[in-house]
Parts: C-alpha cells; structure tokens; sequence
C-alpha cells in the first residue's frame, strides 16, 4: 500500500491548493480526483472575482494551471474515487474503488454537487434538453427559449451566459426576490431577452426525447400552467460530496463538515476545505484560502506527531 503525509481528496481550488502547499513545505501529498482537475470552476465561463485573475479568465484554463502547480510541487495525483476512510493507529488508510493508500493526515476537499429539482421529467430528459452546465450546453441552445431555475449567484450568472446564445431565457424563481449579488441582479434587469417569473416553481418538465416545455405553479394562486421551452437549467444550490465519510466526522444541518477555522473537523487528522465545509461562502477565492489553510494546519499536526 502507498503511504503518503498528506492525502487530498478532490481537485478543485480547495484540494489543489492544499495539495500544492502542503508538496512545497516537503510532505509527501497525492491527490485523488475521479474527473478532471478544477472542479466546480471547470464549468464556469468567465472566473470574475479571483484576485489577481483577469475578468473573463475561462473557468477551464483555471484548473489546469492549478493543477500543474501543484504537479510541479511534487504532489502525485491518483484517478479514482474515495470509497471510506478507516483510522488505523494514529494513520488512515483510503479505500478507493482500485486500491487503498495510507495517509497521515487527510484534506477532505470533496466540493459539491448541483442539488437537483426532483421533479417528473428531469431524470429522463437530463441531456435531452435538461442540463446543469450552460457553459457546455449553452451554445446547443442558440435561437432557443431556455428556462433556468433558481434565485442564486449561479442561476444569474449562468442566465447571463445563455442569454448570449439563446433567443429568450426566462429565469424562475420560487421567491419574490432574488439572493444573487446586487450586480448579477442589474445585468439581469438590463438583458433584453431574459425574463423573470417570481414566486413560481416547475413542477414537471415535459417532453419525449427532447425538452417541450414545463409545468409551472403560481404561488401566491396555486394555478398550474404549461410554458413551451427547449431547454431547463437548474441551478438552485449544492449538495456537498460528503457520502464517503457520514459516519466518521460531524456534519452541520445541511451535510456539510464541521471544522474549526484552521479548518480542523471533529476527528484529529482529518481537515476539511472549501464548500464541503460548513459555512464556507462557495466562493473561488475563498475555496483556495481554505486550502492554504489546511495544508498549514495538516502540517502542523504532522510536525506535532513526531515530537
Ligand atoms: P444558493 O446561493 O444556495 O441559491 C439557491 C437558489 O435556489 C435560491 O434562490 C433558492 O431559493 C433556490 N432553490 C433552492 N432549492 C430550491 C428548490 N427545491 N426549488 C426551487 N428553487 C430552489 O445556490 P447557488 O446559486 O447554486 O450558489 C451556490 C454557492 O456558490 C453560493 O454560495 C454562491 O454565492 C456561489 N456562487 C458564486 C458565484 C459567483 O461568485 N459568481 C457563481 C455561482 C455560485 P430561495 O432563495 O427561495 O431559498
């Protein structure tokens, strides 16, 4: 079984940052990442507001450049997914789904997962027409109507990128106001071909093989009425990628870790960064700040080890 100081679980700014610190303070780190470096930001189109970083810096450059760094750093990076984390002595060993690694010390830097709707049709038709990627997806929409769901920074911001590409974008939001940044909100407001349905929901959306439209609920009169689209992207939140390690470290109401704020959670050993952790802001910036953290609290608990 490989042995390394310090483990990082996921490729996003949080893990490969850490991973990056962590190498260049002389630690033996690996990485394990199931999809491409970069995470969340990968899918982003433009990065706005990492300092330093040129305003419409796309999102797939980002991860790369991080993960050379770290690369370069001397961290190795392992393609598999976490399966479980087992204390074993004052270590814990990694099952992965095509081995285990043992590790002194652990970053979980697992990120999050767009939540989904749940509603009739957004299973079946997911790639049809359904999607959670308008950076992928959006320009298959051109001349298109696209609905986009949410109220967040991500519903706005993605709303603005379709709104480029497709004929009308119509954003629906079961609130009566949105909690997206004041400045997503005025780019919105001045779109010409976006629109806004507050205080409505999707109840279903319809469709064969591809998208036809969606059953909306007015709130405030309960009446249901069907709007014809060829596109639904849901972006209302994130569900973090904590199934690996539920039984082990404490999570807050919405599943996210616990930690202190160098990042330590409830189990010595084991740190967590960016929005897996709970009360993290979801920010770019912020997921790397994270990282940096933990790598120096990690090795600050490895260097406490062999005293
Ligand atoms: P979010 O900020 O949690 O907002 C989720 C939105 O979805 C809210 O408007 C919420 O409505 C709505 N919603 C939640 N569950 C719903 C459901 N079941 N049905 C319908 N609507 C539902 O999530 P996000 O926009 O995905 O952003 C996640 C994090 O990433 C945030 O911290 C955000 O700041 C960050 N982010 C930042 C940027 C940027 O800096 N440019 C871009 C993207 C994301 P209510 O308002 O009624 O609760």
């Amino acid at each position: 079984m490989d042995q390394y100081d310090i483990v990082v679980i996921g490729a996003g700014a949080a893990g490969l940052t850490a991973a990056a610190f962590a190498a260049s303070q002389g630690h033996k780190v690996a990485v394990v990442e199931s999809k491409t470096a970069g995470g969340q930001v990968s899918n982003i189109d433009s990065i706005d507001n990492f300092p330093a970083v040129a305003s419409g810096t796309p999102g797939y450059e980002f991860g790369p450049l991080l993960q050379e760094q770290a690369s370069e750093a001397g961290a190795d990076f392992l393609l598999d997914s976490v399966e479980s984390i087992v204390a074993e002595g004052a270590a814990y060993v990694l099952v992965l789904t095509d081995e285990k690694v043992r590790a002194r010390a652990v970053v979980v830097a697992a990120g999050s997962t767009k939540r989904a709707l749940n509603v009739p049709g957004e299973e079946s038709l997911r790639g049809r027409g359904v999607s959670q990627c308008a950076s992928c997806d959006g320009p298959l929409f051109r001349g298109l109507h696209v609905c986009v769901v949410g109220g967040g920074d991500a519903a706005l911001s993605e709303a603005l990128h379709l709104a480029a590409h497709a004929k009308q974008v119509t954003v629906i939001h079961r609130g009566e106001a949105f909690r997206a940044q004041p400045k997503l909100v005025e780019r919105l407001e001045a779109a010409s071909n976006i629109q806004t349905l507050f205080g409505t929901t999707v109840e279903q959306i319809d469709g064969d093989t591809l998208v036809t439209g969606v059953v909306l609920n007015t709130t405030a009169t309960g009446e249901r009425r069907t709007m014809a689209a060829d596109g639904v992207f849901v972006y209302i939140g994130l569900v973090p990628n904590t199934a690996f390690v539920n039984d082990l470290l404490q999570l807050d109401d919405l599943g996210r870790i616990v930690t202190d704020v160098r990042m330590r959670t409830s189990v010595p050993g084991i740190f967590a960064a960016g929005d897996i952790r709970s009360g993290s802001v979801a920010m770019l910036a912020a997921s790397a700040g994270d990282g940096a953290t933990a790598a120096i609290s990690a090795a600050g608990y490895l260097h406490a080890q062999t005293q």
